[in-house]
């Protein structure tokens, strides 16, 4: 063990500040990374790393963008947090709104786990109701409610995922198995009128990366509607990322192409893009919904930090320059990626799956079909992706330490690295099937 490892782990338990830092998925000694610029990280021996985790999602352009840096020093030198109504707030609002048109009204906070908490006490509030569901596998934060993703197959009362949850925060939440149309109209038709919202990642990415079965979410929008529940659309990670107005703009596209009308969420949250790497996270919505906040409604939310201006600077910048060109070049290294890493596993028949949703993706080791559903996802072969992870790693790079998420790209990866990254999964899988 490093000296750093026993420092960190005399202080922080296990040695992180949040878990999937500690690489328990893959196993060995997370080195502490000292310094980011554009698709690079260097840790803290020196060592430079093609990064594929882009702090799971924030860094859209990459670590460290000139433009965004200098945005972040020019508010900072006017102060760091004023407790106030800043100009610059509603500015990042206005950009949210203006690419994402659902969001009616907007209210920032700081995290994402803040963003979706909100949305369901809203929801609540909203419908005087007291169920959620949500469906296993989606991750929408560490609220209390939304920590339960225990049981499959039809509707299970909610079972606490984490020790100190208590039933009563997780027995109001059903959990159902992603993507089945069914047992979605079977929770309806038996407790739609308890149900206050259904919460669902836009595109769940957080069990890798899995896409939604076409027509998925419009039945989401279409029971919350008919039945009088909310649909919380969570666009957290897939927020500006998945394509220029999120999963929603994707499917909203191929909706238009087809013919139908598009569906819409009543709530939307986000964080990750909208804060280009600062703390920044949002709930938007309906108008007639989002007034119910504070201090307009009875719905109470607040936060010393909530829209800081130094963070909120660095969204404002992040979010002005991820034009469509930025997009474009995002999907063309997504492409040429999964193309490439999924040629190089098949030259060497290692069994493997691609799961894809806008340009966010990732690749399921010894799955010959993209997964569809949690139970799908677990049976992956996280042994085998350890020591992908750890081979990449010795090649100089660094894939998120599990194979519950996506590779991140950015728009400041080349060609090159592309190149780089399937030469070595190449070599790997080279290795693996000898
Ligand atoms: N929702 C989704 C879809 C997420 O991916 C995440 C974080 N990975 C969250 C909510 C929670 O956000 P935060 O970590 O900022 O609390």
């Amino acid at each position: 063990m490093s000296s750093y490892s026993e420092r960190a782990r005399a202080i922080l338990p296990g040695g992180v500040n949040s878990p999937v830092r500690a690489w328990n998925g893959v196993g060995g000694e997370p080195v502490p990374i000292a310094a980011a610029r554009g698709a690079r990280v260097v840790d803290a021996e020196g060592r430079e790393l093609i990064d594929l985790v882009a702090s799971w999602g924030p860094a859209i352009l990459g670590h460290g963008h000139p433009e965004v840096i200098a945005a972040v020093q020019e508010a900072a030198a006017r102060g760091l947090s004023f407790g106030a109504t800043t100009e610059a707030e509603v500015e990042l609002a206005e950009l949210i709104r203006d690419r994402y048109a659902p969001a009616e009204r907007v209210r920032l906070v700081s995290t994402g786990t803040e963003a979706t908490m909100t949305a369901i006490r809203l929801a609540r509030a909203a419908t005087g109701r007291e169920v959620i569901v949500k469906f296993a596998g989606c991750y929408h934060g560490h609220s209390d409610a939304l920590l339960v993703a225990a049981g499959s197959g039809l509707a299970t009362a909610g079972v606490p995922d984490s020790a100190g949850v208590t039933r009563g925060a997780a027995q109001d939440t059903l959990v159902l198995p992603y993507g089945d149309e069914a047992a979605l109209t079977d929770a309806f038709a038996e407790h739609g009128s308890r149900i206050a919202a259904v919460i669902t990642e836009a595109a769940p990415c957080n069990m890798g990366v899995v896409r939604p079965p076409v027509g998925f979410n419009r039945l989401i929008a279409t029971l919350c509607r008919n039945e009088g529940a909310v649909m919380i659309l969570d666009e957290v990670l897939t927020g500006f990322r998945a394509g220029p107005a999120g999963w929603w703009g994707v499917e909203r596209a191929h909706d238009l192409e087809a013919g139908l009308d598009p569906w819409t969420p009543d709530l939307v949250t986000f964080g990750k893009v909208i804060g280009g790497g600062m703390p920044v996270a949002a709930i938007g919505g309906r108008r007639d919904l989002m007034e119910q906040l504070a201090p307009l409604g009875p719905v109470y939310q607040a936060g010393t930090l909530s829209g800081n201006p130094v963070a909120v600077a660095a969204g404002i910048a992040t979010m002005g320059l991820l034009d469509q060109a930025a997009h474009e070049r995002l999907a063309a290294l997504a492409d040429a990626t999964v193309t490439g890493v999924s040629e190089a596993l098949s030259r060497h028949g290692i069994v493997h799956a691609v799961g894809r949703a806008g340009t966010l993706f990732s690749i399921f080791l010894g799955l010959s079909e993209p997964p569809a559903t949690f139970d799908e996802v677990s049976t992956q072969d996280t042994a085998q992706f350890a020591r992908l992870f750890h081979a990449l790693r010795d090649a100089g790079i660094s894939l998120p330490p599990s194979a519950y998420e996506a590779w991140f790209l950015t728009a400041a990866h080349t060609a090159a690295d592309v190149e780089a990254i399937v030469a070595a999964v190449d070599a790997w899988a080279a290795t693996e099937a000898a």
